[in-house]
């Protein structure tokens, strides 16, 4: 069984310090509300970080655009929630990046679809994610909004 709190927490730092020693500028306030009585599960755990890693990669790629494109007065913060719910556990990691188009939402899930320039994105990183999500009997949901921001929900059911 799988103690997800410490995977998350491990995976956002490792996140954020990777973008930071990548780019000097890259800042953001983040902040964890991990419910301290959450349930282990039992899950595949590199897989399961993986998921993480990518959705929280995600999301700081996001609120670093927003901070390129409005220097002044945007406060860049991503949040990572999780809790127990009725069936299972919930992960959340939510941005207050530029929000997704509802043109695209239907495609992003799909392999190799980007709209990150060459080199900075594979397009492959939701695609897995979700399969590895279905894969532990749960679901990767979406709730963005344009111009607001982004939240992905990781829905895992109970050993
Ligand atoms: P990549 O990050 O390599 O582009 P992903 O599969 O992780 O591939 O994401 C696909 C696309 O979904 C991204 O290129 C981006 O357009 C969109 N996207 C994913 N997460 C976010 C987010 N938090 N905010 C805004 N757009 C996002
Ligand atoms: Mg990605």
């Amino acid at each position: 069984p799988t103690d997800l709190n410490s995977l998350i927490d491990e995976f956002v730092r490792l996140s954020f310090h990777g973008l930071r020693a990548k780019e000097k500028s890259f800042n953001a306030d983040f902040k964890l509300e991990l419910d301290p009585n959450l349930p282990k599960v039992n899950v595949v755990s590199s897989d399961i970080g993986r998921v993480i890693l990518n959705l929280v990669n995600n999301a700081f790629y996001a609120v670093d655009e927003k901070t390129k494109a409005f220097p002044k007065d945007y406060k860049p913060e991503v949040v990572i929630n999780s809790k127990k719910s009725e069936n299972g556990i919930e992960i959340s990691v939510q941005d207050n990046g530029a929000g997704i188009p509802d043109s695209i939402k239907e495609k992003i899930f799909q392999p190799f679809f980007t709209t990150k320039p060459a080199g900075s994105g594979t397009g492959l990183g939701l695609s897995l994610s979700y399969d590895i999500v279905k894969a532990h009997g749960g679901e990767l949901k979406l709730e963005s909004e344009e111009g607001i921001g982004t939240k992905f929900i990781i829905q895992l059911p109970l050993s």
